[in-house]
C-alpha cells in the first residue's frame, strides 16, 4: 500500500462526515496508547465517550472529527487506514476504534506511525503544528508569493508543511513531472509564471486524485503516478524513468523532460 497522502486522508474525511455524522460516540478503545499524540487513553474517553459527532474536517493531512465540543485528530502516518465497520467486524491492526451509533470508527495501522489525540479546535492544530494554508485551497498565485524568496530546491520546500499543508511524495514529484521541472531545481531560478503554473498543478493533482477516490490505475493518461517505478517508461516521450534522493526522499522524474538548468 502506498503511503497515505491528502487525497487519502480527504477519502477518510468524507467516509467519517457521510457515515457518522450527528451519531453519538457510545464507546472508546485505545488499542496502542503509544500512538497517542498529546493526551492520555483516559482523557480521549473522556472528552469523547457520549458526545455527538460534528463536522469532519481536513487540513493538509491532519484529520479533525468533531465530537461535542472538541475533536478527535487523526494523523494517518506510514500506513493508517480509516473505515467504518459493523459489530464484530475487525481489521488486521486496529489501533483505536469508537463505536459510533450502530458501527465502528477504526484507525489500522500496521507500522504505526499513525497519530491520534485531541485539538479544540483546528486553529489550535494549525498553531500548535506550525502548518501553513491547506494545499486544496491554495490559488497559484499565493502559492508563487509563499515560493518566492526562499533557498534551496523546489521539491523539498513543497513538502514543507509550514510553508503549504499537505503536499507529500507522491504529489510533489507529480507537479513536477507535469510541469517539466527538475525537482532539484532551485526556487530562485523559477519565474513566477513557473511558480504560479505549479502551485495551480499541485492543486490540480490532488483534485485529479480525489476525483478518481485514490484510484491511480484510473487517472487520466500522462500521469507519472499510474506507473512510478525506476525503470518504467515516461508516459509523456518514453524515456527510461529515474530516481534519485533530494532532501532525504526517493524521488522520480524523467530524465528527458525535466531536464537541470
Ligand atoms: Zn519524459
Amino acid at each position: 500500500m502506498l503511503m497515505p497522502e491528502l487525497p487519502e486522508v480527504e477519502m477518510a474525511r468524507m467516509l467519517v462526515q457521510y457515515r457518522l455524522r450527528e451519531r453519538q460516540v457510545i464507546t472508546v478503545e485505545v488499542l496502542d496508547d503509544k500512538m497517542m499524540a498529546n493526551c492520555s487513553a483516559d482523557l480521549l474517553k473522556a472528552a469523547l465517550q457520549g458526545g455527538t459527532v460534528g463536522e469532519a474536517r481536513r487540513h493538509g493531512k491532519n484529520l479533525l472529527v468533531g465530537v461535542g465540543s472538541t475533536h478527535l485528530y487523526v494523523h494517518l502516518g506510514m500506513s493508517g487506514e480509516i473505515s467504518v465497520v459493523s459489530e464484530g467486524v475487525h481489521t488486521p491492526h486496529e489501533r483505536l476504534r469508537l463505536g459510533i451509533g450502530d458501527g465502528f470508527l477504526v484507525l489500522d495501522d500496521p507500522r504505526r506511525f499513525g497519530r491520534f489525540g485531541l485539538y479544540r479546535s483546528i486553529r489550535d492544530l494549525i498553531a500548535d503544528k506550525g502548518l501553513g494554508p491547506d494545499a486544496l485551497t491554495v490559488p497559484g498565485e499565493e502559492f508563487a508569493s509563499r515560493m518566492e524568496g526562499r533557498k534551496g530546491s523546489i521539491k523539498p520546500l513543497l513538502l514543507d508543511q509550514g510553508i503549504i499543508a499537505g503536499v507529500g511524495n507522491l504529489y510533489a514529484d507529480e507537479a513536477l513531472f507535469q510541469e517539466r521541472l527538475h525537482p532539484a531545481v532551485k526556487v530562485n531560478a523559477l519565474s513566477r509564471n513557473e511558480l504560479i503554473g505549479l502551485g495551480e498543478r499541485v492543486r490540480n493533482v490532488l483534485e485529479t486524485s480525489i476525483a478518481v477516490r485514490t484510484d491511480l490505475s484510473r487517472l487520466p493518461d500522462g500521469h507519472l503516478l499510474r506507473d512510478r517505478r525506476e525503470g518504467a517508461l515516461c508516459p509523456r516521450c518514453g524515456t527510461v524513468l529515474g530516481c534519485m534522493r533530494i532532501g532525504g526522499r526517493t524521488t522520480v522524474l524523467c530524465p528527458g523532460c525535466q531536464s537541470e538548468r
